[in-house]
Parts: structure tokens; sequence; C-alpha cells
């Protein structure tokens, strides 16, 4: 029968439609894989090109060469640093001058190699990177939310074949992040708890959704999942904000995301796919009702008129059966330590 289940922190429905219930296996892409070269001669973000970009913001490791990630300016970037957040309300109209940062971090120098497919040690750089310009603009009392994303592939939005990752300051808090504030504050004036903690703890003690754990990090398909496989990584330790990850969970969340990445490459053939950093502000550092987490959301389905005039999602394949399909996929022979190296 086909079921609907809440989202226990959005508050919103999903229609689990089990009618139409598909096995996971349904959704692998079967794409023929196209050989991409290391290096591309005119390709901005490979070696030797750095002149072809906006002047550098920093690169990993400090003045290293060769360098192992690269942050840029976006040359087509939405907002703009160079403007000042001035606000304005005109009868209804409110409008606020495009302040904003919107960098591009180059993944690795291998035109190639998507971050599933890289060592352990190189995706952890990346993190540490997305951890620097987190707390950087942070500080910047101008930037109100940041947000740290991954397109992946033309229908997840990406632009440019050379993998890189995003981060967009932008000077408000936008309602749907403001509403899971607002969710994670209610529940712990009801509670007292953290509900990402308890949630948490009772699904790594239920165990149908969990698609793998470490010492410090738990990977899971979500209860009310809205789309086919996305899977959220949460930190074990209770934490509000990204920016106070520890060198050690840095690397151990490193080797949780690259191998759910190469799960999803593996098992379902190098789907499309967005992932994102979902941390509380930086000043919510120590807040006790917020818990940041990465969310990764395979593009397998389209959104169709239902969803769009209503908000509410149908989802096709059973969060248990997506985490038992993962748990399966073998990954050790794709890069992770040391390969590649
Ligand atoms: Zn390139
Ligand atoms: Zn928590």
């Amino acid at each position: 029968m086909p079921e609907l289940r809440q989202n226990f922190f959005t508050k919103e429905w999903v229609i689990i439609a089990t009618e139409r219930a598909k096995r996971p296996e349904e959704l692998v892409m079967h794409r023929v894989a196209q050989p991409v070269p290391a290096f591309v001669a005119d390709c901005p973000f490979c070696p030797g090109n750095e002149s072809k970009t906006p002047q550098e913001v920093l690169r990993y490791p400090a003045s290293g060469e060769p360098w192992a990630v690269r942050v840029i300016p976006n040359k087509f970037a939405a907002l703009s640093s160079e403007v000042q957040p001035t606000r304005s309300l005109q009868h209804l109209r409110r409008r606020i001058a495009g302040f904003g940062f919107h960098e591009v971090i180059v993944d690795s120098p291998d035109h190639s190699r998507y971050m599933g497919l890289l060592p352990d040690a190189q995706v952890a750089s990346i993190l540490r990177v997305y951890k620097e310009r987190y707390n950087a603009l942070s500080f910047d009392h101008r930037v109100n939310h940041i947000t740290i994303f991954k397109n992946h592939g033309v229908d997840a939005g990406a632009s440019l074949q050379h993998p890189h990752s995003q981060l967009i300051a932008t000077p408000v808090i936008p309602s749907q992040v403001r509403h899971r504030l607002n969710e994670a504050l209610r529940h712990y004036d009801d509670v007292g708890e953290c509900m990402f903690c308890q949630m948490v703890a009772s699904e790594v003690e239920d165990q149908t959704r969990i698609v793998l754990k470490s010492e410090r990090f738990v990977a899971m398909e979500m209860f009310a999942s809205a789309t086919p496989f996305a899977t959220h990584i949460f930190p074990l330790r209770h934490m509000a904000s990204f920016g106070d990850i520890s060198e050690m969970e840095l690397n151990d969340l490193a080797r949780v995301l690259r191998t759910l990445l190469a799960k999803l490459y593996v098992g379902l053939e190098n789907p499309d796919l967005n992932f994102t950093v979902r941390s509380g502000p930086a000043e919510y550092s120590g807040a006790r009702h917020f818990h940041w987490y990465v969310s990764v959301i395979p593009r397998l389905t389209r959104v169709a008129g239902f969803e769009l005039g209503s908000g509410m999602f149908i989802n096709t394949v059973l969060p248990e059966a997506a985490a038992e399909f993962l748990r399966k996929v073998a990954v050790d022979k794709v890069a992770g330590a040391g390969a590649g190296q």
C-alpha cells in the first residue's frame, strides 16, 4: 500500500508510492562512459591555465606548486562582493543591492577525476578548503548565510566539465533554511534535546536506513526521503556549524563522503547529483538545537506538476530498499586510500 511519511525536521509530507514502486536497480543510468582526458588545454581550471581565471582567493597547500585545490571567484558570479547590501522598501517591493560572494573550488588539477574517484586525502583537502572559506566569509558581518555545494553532471546544473564545487554567501537567510532552524528550535524547546542527535541515535539503532557508519559520521537514507537515493551524512558529535569540524572529523568525513559518492557512481552508473553542506550560521557555534549535515541528492527523477503545485514529492523507491542497495555496492576497487597516487 502507498503511504505518506512526514519529514521529521521540515514537517513536509512525502508520498511513498509503493504501487508504482521501483526496485532500486530500475534507476540505474546505463550510461556509456565517455572517456574524459586528465588534461584539456583550453580548460580554465586545468594546471597551467591559472592566468585564465579571476585572481585566486586561495590555494592549498598555501602557495604550493603544484597546487592540490584552488579557490577563485566565479567569473559569472550570481552576486558581487563589490557592492554593499543596501536595503530598500518601496510599497511591497523589498530589495537588497546584489551583495554576496560566489566562489569556485577546483577539486583537483585532474580534469577527469570526479570527487567519488579521488583519493580520500584529496577529498580531505577539498573539505579543509570548504572549512577555511566558510569560516573566513562568516566573519563578514554582511554575510548571513553560506551554501557550499557541488553540481555533478548536466542535469544537476554543472556547466564546466572540470570537477569543482561552489560556495555562495548571501546577505539574507533563505526562508527554507530559516524554517528548518525554527523547527529545530521548537523541538529543542519542547523536548530539551537536539532533534538531529535524537533521530541519528534512533536510526543507528534501527539500522534499516543506514548506508554506512564510521567512528564519527553516519550516512543514511531519510525515513521520509523526497527523492530516490537522497542520502544524508550527519556528524555523530553534536555540532551546529560546519565551521567547527575538527581535523580528525574532516578526515573521517572525507572517507565517508567519498565512499558514498563512489557507491552511487558504481551502483547507479554515475548519476548526475548535487550535494550540499547544510550548516547553521557560524555564530550558531555552540547552539544546542541545530546540527549540520551534508545532503547528497542524485537527480534520477524530474520534478513535475504535482511537486511544483504542492511542494509535496512522490518517491517511488522505498528508502529502506535504497539503503540496502547502497550497502551492497562494493567500492574497494575504486579510488579511496592510496589509489591513484
Ligand atoms: Zn580542466
Ligand atoms: Zn545534535
